[in-house]
């Protein structure tokens, strides 16, 4: 297999071109563009007795994933990507290479099945944990321990009511405390935010989402502005652990990558329509959305994405809970399905799948907007909506 896709040799084009190109793969024998699927688990030495490639074993490393991570570096502009076997796999080779007695700081609005594993795992493994509410940048603060604090977790928008997390002053004020920020950027993609330029240390991605965007693989990235301790740490855990990606998705998901940039402009696009329609809507109590006027992200999301304010938003229904399982029973284009980041539009009653424990008000719908025509997705709300 031949990579002409070298990051170290190719010019600086826009992040689109790296994205539709994925590593400018060229087959130097056949001419081919497109990469082949290399299954094998085990690389054969040659007669020196040494490795032809770094990797010895496919837990280790593959060339299945090389053009992969040389494109995710090159678009969130950090030194080195790693890609996992989910975002949750992505998010633990980080969160297990703190110790005993390290303390994390994450905003309180994470992913909620983050959240409530990090809660265990935190408590377990004698790691503190401080969940705040990130949105207010003056929180941070009173939080940070340093020498201690190691870790600050943020996401942004982050789900489902879309707070903005201003990634620039909250890096600061860590890296001034000397802990470390990891933005989990799943929602803005490097199509409309880049924390790494932003001063955070780490970007996280469930490219189970809009990375590949079509809801046929679980995947998760991380992106590293340095090379340290603790990016070898994060490395030895992928391969310790063992939540490595497989060879058919990696190549599954260059695939889905390359169309990145259009997928996600046209369901900012989308989104950005829906919610102006359904401001206007009676059946409608609030539209939580960064592309609002009225959202309170709304002036940091406008300096800190560029290009869109994301295809995810949120209402809240004038009719409480029982209105908005109505809708999901209704709808007949979006799928009342979980997940987000697709190529086919999702709505989701967030408070049921949270199930106990969840903080979300009962009328609250979380939607995830497609490539389906703006007007059809607009008319079968508006027909779930009404009485
Ligand atoms: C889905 C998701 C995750 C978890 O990723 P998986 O690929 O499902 O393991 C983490 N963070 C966010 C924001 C997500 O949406």
């Amino acid at each position: 297999m031949t990579a002409a896709g070298d990051p170290e040799s190719w010019p600086e084009f826009s992040p689109e071109s790296i994205a539709a190109q994925a590593g400018h793969y060229l087959d130097r024998e056949s001419g081919a563009i497109v990469p082949p699927i290399q299954p094998a688990t085990t690389f054969a030495r040659d007669a020196g007795y040494c490795l032809r490639q770094p990797s010895s074993y496919s837990r280790y490393g593959t060339p299945a994933w090389d053009l992969l991570e040389s494109t995710l570096a090159r678009l969130e502009g950090g030194k080195a990507a790693a890609v996992f076997a989910s975002g949750m796999a992505a998010a633990m080779a980080v969160i297990a290479a703190l110790r005993p007695g390290d303390r994390i700081v994450a905003h309180s609005g994470i992913y909620w099945a983050l959240r409530s594993f990090m809660t265990g795992f935190a408590a377990r493994w004698g790691i503190g944990l401080d969940l705040a509410d990130l949105s207010q940048p003056a929180a941070l603060g009173p939080l940070l321990q340093p020498g201690k604090t190691r870790l600050v977790w943020l996401e942004t928008p982050a789900n489902p009511l879309w707070e903005l997390l201003d990634i620039a002053a909250l890096a600061a004020e860590a890296r001034a405390a000397g802990a470390c920020t990891l933005v989990d950027s799943t929602v803005a993609t490097p199509v409309l935010t880049r924390p790494l330029a932003l001063g955070a240390d780490l970007v996280m991605h469930s490219a189970t989402k809009y990375l590949n965007g079509h809801s046929d693989l679980l995947a998760g990235v991380l992106v590293t502005a340095e090379t340290g301790d603790l990016w070898q740490q994060v490395l030895a855990n992928r391969a310790g652990y063992g939540g490595t990606l497989g060879s058919f998705e990696a190549w599954l998901l260059l695939r889905g990558l390359k169309t990145l940039f259009p997928r996600v402009h046209r369901a900012c696009l989308s989104a950005q329509q829906i919610a102006r329609t359904m401001q206007d809507r009676p059946e409608v109590a609030a539209v939580l959305y960064p592309g609002l006027p009225d959202h309170p992200g709304h002036a940091l999301a406008t300096r800190q994405m560029q290009g869109g304010f994301g295809g995810m938003l949120s209402l809240r229904l004038a009719g409480g809970g029982e209105a908005a399982a109505r809708v999901c029973r209704k709808v007949r284009l979006f799928h009342p399905a979980t997940s987000l980041g697709s190529v086919e539009s999702l709505i989701e009653h967030r408070r049921i799948v949270e199930g106990e424990g969840s903080t979300l008000p009962c009328d609250l719908l979380r939607l995830s907007i497609g490539m389906e025509a703006p007007a059809d997705l607009i008319a079968d709300l508006e027909h779930a909506l009404a009485p």
